[in-house]
């Protein structure tokens, strides 16, 4: 967990120096326009930097392809017990639902360790409790045996760009080289609507 908490420790510096950066330079572009001129800055200029980027993250990404390593379907991780996802499951929680419904937990605590020794190793590392699953679907090839009518959970990884990724993982690369833009999009996408909304107010 240690190094979790290292990923998402310095994800947060990173979005806050990123956020000041764009903050001051949308500042600045909006400092030298007329009035008149900031509404289009906002809904033109802006869309198009913010969908420059969103392309550049889709491009990149094609450098990288899925190494079947099996680690997303054999080794999902919680810090939910099976009980406890389905306490939340029946309180409307739709994540547990999905999760729940798509992975079931290890039955011998050691066979994740066997599978992924250097992944549960460094989940061990803090001693925080966390629980294993796996789906029963992944083939003895690690491709999914319903890959169409996978839930979105599977869908979606690897493509939560802040989300830590198995070591084993392929997309790791692509990872490391969207971080920074990512958390552009996510600073711009933010400072225009506080824009926007000073905007309506009357006070740019
Ligand atoms: S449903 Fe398919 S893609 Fe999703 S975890 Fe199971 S085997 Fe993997
Ligand atoms: S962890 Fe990454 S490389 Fe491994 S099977 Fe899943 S998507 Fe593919």
């Amino acid at each position: 967990m240690d190094k979790l908490k290292e990923h998402y420790k310095q994800l947060i510096q990173q979005h806050r120096e990123i956020f000041v950066a764009v903050l001051n330079a949308m500042q600045g572009e909006i400092n030298a326009l007329k009035h008149d001129e900031i509404k289009h800055y906002l809904d033109v200029e802006v869309e198009k930097h913010i969908q420059f980027q969103r392309n550049l993250v889709v491009e990149k990404r094609k450098n990288f392809s899925c190494g079947k390593c099996g680690a997303c379907c054999r080794l999902s991780i919680s810090e939910y017990s099976p009980a406890q996802l389905l306490e939340k499951a029946s309180r409307g929680d739709n994540f547990a639902k999905e999760f729940i419904s798509t992975f079931s937990p290890y039955e011998d605590e050691k066979e994740p360790e066997k599978l992924f020794p250097l992944y549960i190793q460094l989940l061990r590392e803090s001693g925080e409790k966390v629980y294993f699953y796996y789906c029963k679907k992944v083939n003895a090839d690690n491709k999914c045996s319903d890959y169409e009518k996978r839930p979105s959970i599977c869908r979606d990884y690897p493509d939560n760009p802040i989300q830590l990724l198995h070591p084993t993982c392929n997309f790791i690369g692509w990872h490391e080289s969207i971080q920074k833009i990512v958390l552009t999009i996510k600073a711009m996408t933010e400072i225009r609507e506080h824009f926007r909304k000073e905007l309506e107010k009357g006070n740019l």
